[in-house]
């Protein structure tokens, strides 16, 4: 990129689709400056694009994090057998 494409980007005020798709990771971790926020939304409100593209986006992030919650780490369920082993009446 030259010094012109980057003053030009710089006061451009609205974000393109390109640098709203490198943006989503950030803008979902909230690591965006506030005014970068501000555009980011104005964008994904008007570009059905990248408003489709971000709910997909979400969605697949979302999944991932309620997985990741519920995941048992090996550990605990190594010991939560143990003791349900030592501990539950046997079935007979
Ligand atoms: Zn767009």
């Amino acid at each position: 990129m030259n010094l012109i494409q980057k003053i030009v980007r710089m006061f451009n005020p609205m974000l393109s689709c390109e640098q709203i798709n490198q943006f989503i990771i950030d803008y979902l971790e909230d690591k965006l400056p506030a005014q970068t926020k501000k555009k980011f939304e104005m964008h994904i409100n008007k570009c059905p694009n990248c408003s489709a593209y971000f709910d997909q986006y979400n969605d697949t992030v979302m999944m991932v994090n309620e997985d990741g919650m519920l995941e048992i780490p090996e550990d605990l369920a190594e010991f939560t057998r143990t003791f349900l082993r030592e501990h539950l009446p046997q079935q007979q």
